[in-house]
């Protein structure tokens, strides 16, 4: 192929070689691919699984199902693909996004462009020869003058570190390897630790058939109804035939959801107005009680507090026993400082005969046993224990692979006191290394975030065709002032002032404790105006040559 990106390796003869190479066949290395492929470059992907979707390939746990509406969580460049598939839920369960992700990679015939059953295990730049080399677990080397990431932020699943984890004799599973056949709970007593997102869906579908289920808490989440529902025909035709305005307005909110701050804040408004709008949203779908509400509710500690008082009110409202409701109120932080799980008569199950509830503050894990969990006050036996223990965030899949840059310094120490990087996109002394969905980037709605990263990203390396370059370094100023601007940006923000992935802490990993600004904090359009004006400038915040 005829492209000035086009190199040959001098350093590893009998690597495989690419133009590009991509680690990560989920929603973002798959349109990457695309679109390098359509600028003519030779692109690759490679990926630890046995297909496409990555975190909807690997997160099959019971109840695994969209957050943010379906239709606005599908790719939208393709008018195509857009009118021929039909969504069949307002939030699809996994199978479908699955499905739909494998139609897409079929519909472009990227699979043929993917190495599976590949886990990358390192990427070390060549100065000399301008290349990146990658080493998997299997198969050659392969080499590239362009390395993409397409890691995902939340893609390192990590297990609690508690004594004996390894002695269990049932069945153990983590949310994120969940197995690809269906598990049967029925006449099982199961255990789920972890009540985050993934814990609050896994919940829910669990106490349906399991003879008994144990939660295992230890910070109750502020979650809120998804209300979800079938797509009728009329609705879908409406969706197909809005599309265009649909993803207009996800341009314009704050985070690419449908819902975004309404302008007024809290106090602009009487107790009742309030009382009045705050019911209104917890009875409509989606996150439009966290990203639609009043636009000071997670900066105004006061308003904070309104809307956190009405949902612990709705919380004692649902649960029948109120000991358990109060365990299941979140005393250390208020409602929308961490990601607000969604759900479906979640506080109900806790109403159920056959569920019951662990606080372990109250009565901490000592060990798991070789028959199940040792608390401080009883032994609890299980057949299946669920660990919905989250992931080693945003950093942790980079800290998975050993990346080493143009003095051979490795990412990972780079990063050792939080990510710095230029739009999330660039490490400086990491030539021609591109991040999709890195440190730094404005997440919200992700595919629409991935969208923009990608187009970004295909329009520097089309400029480096353009202008015969093949080699591209953020400069270090263009990092320190971004990093600062992040850190700017996110002060004085109520969600980092409280552990959670979005802050980079992670109890189960060595050196993850302190709180960071992890991610890009401010309105997707402004993260877009920073990163159009770069592409604009001719880039002059990277060094080109
Ligand atoms: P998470 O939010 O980090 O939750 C992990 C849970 O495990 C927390 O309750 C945590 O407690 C608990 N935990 C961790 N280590 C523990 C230990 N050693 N002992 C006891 N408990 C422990 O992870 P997640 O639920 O997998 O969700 C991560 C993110 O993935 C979500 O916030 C969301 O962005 C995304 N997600 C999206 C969807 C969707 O869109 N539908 C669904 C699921 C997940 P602490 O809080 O005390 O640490």
């Amino acid at each position: 192929m005829n492209t000035t990106l086009e190199s040959r390796p001098t350093t590893a003869p009998s690597a495989t070689h690419h133009d590009a190479l991509i680690i990560g066949a989920g929603m973002s290395g798959l349109y990457q691919l695309l679109r390098l492929r359509r600028l003519g470059l030779n692109a690759h992907i490679l990926e630890a699984g046995s297909g496409v979707g990555g975190t909807w390939y690997w997160n099959r746990y019971p109840g695994a199902r969209f957050d943010s509406e379906s239709y606005s969580y599908g790719y939208s460049f393709s008018d195509e693909i857009l009118q021929e598939w039909a969504w069949s839920e307002h939030f699809a369960p996994q199978p479908e996004t699955l499905r739909y992700i494998n139609f897409v990679a079929d519909k472009f015939d990227l699979k043929r462009d993917i190495t599976f059953h590949t886990r990358v295990k390192s990427a070390h730049y060549d100065a000399a020869a301008n290349l990146w080399t990658l080493t998997a677990d299997n198969g050659p080397p392969h080499t590239a003058r362009i390395l993409i990431t397409a890691l995902g932020p939340l893609s390192a699943p990590t297990m609690p570190r508690i004594p004996g984890v390894e002695t269990f004799k049932g069945t153990a599973y983590h949310t994120a390897n969940w197995p690809h056949h269906p598990v049967d709970f029925t006449g099982k007593r199961v255990a789920v630790i972890g009540t985050g997102s993934t814990g609050v869906q896994t919940i829910q579908e669990v106490s349906k058939t399991a003879l008994h289920l144990t939660v295992f808490q230890r910070t109750p989440n502020w979650c809120a109804p998804l209300h979800n529902g079938k797509i009728d025909d009329e609705t879908q035709a409406q969706i197909k035939a809005n599309y265009p305005a649909m993803f207009a307005r996800c341009q314009e909110t704050f985070a690419c959801f449908l819902h975004t701050p309404d302008p007024r804040s809290t106090f602009d408004v009487t107790p009742e107005m309030r009382e009045a709008f705050f019911e209104k949203l917890y009875a409509e779908r989606g996150f439009g009680i966290w990203q639609g509400n009043f636009r000071d509710i997670l900066t105004d500690r006061a308003a904070n507090a309104e809307i956190t008082q009405f949902v612990a009110r709705k919380i004692r409202e649902r649960v029948i026993d109120q000991t358990v409701a109060e365990k299941l109120i979140p005393k250390n932080h208020g409602f929308g400082t961490r990601r607000v799980p969604l759900e479906t008569k979640y506080y109900e199950v806790y109403n159920q005969p056959n569920v019951s509830l662990v606080d372990i503050n109250d009565t901490p894990i000592e060990r798991i046993t070789e028959t199940g969990i040792k608390t401080s006050d009883a032994d609890h036996d299980f057949d299946i224990i669920i660990y919905a223990t989250g992931f080693d965030a945003i950093t942790g899949s980079f800290d998975r692979i050993d990346i080493r840059g143009v003095r051979g310094q490795s990412l990972r120490d780079t990063w050792s006191n939080g990510p710095q990087t230029f739009i999330g996109v660039m490490v400086e002394g990491f030539p021609n290394m591109f991040m999709l969905m890195g440190p730094h980037t404005a997440l919200g709605n992700i595919p629409r975030s991935i969208e923009y990263n990608v187009d970004w990203v295909t329009g520097l390396v089309a400029h480096m065709q353009a202008h015969t370059l093949t080699y591209a370094d953020a400069t270090p100023d263009a990092v320190a002032s971004w990093t600062r601007h992040v850190i700017t940006v996110g002060t004085g923000l109520l969600s980092n002032e409280i552990s959670s992935w979005f802050t980079g802490v992670n109890s189960n990993v060595e050196g993850k404790q302190t709180r960071i600004i992890a991610r890009y904090s401010g309105s997707a359009p402004a993260y877009r105006a920073w990163c159009d004006t770069v592409a604009a400038g001719g880039y002059q915040e990277i060094v080109l040559r």
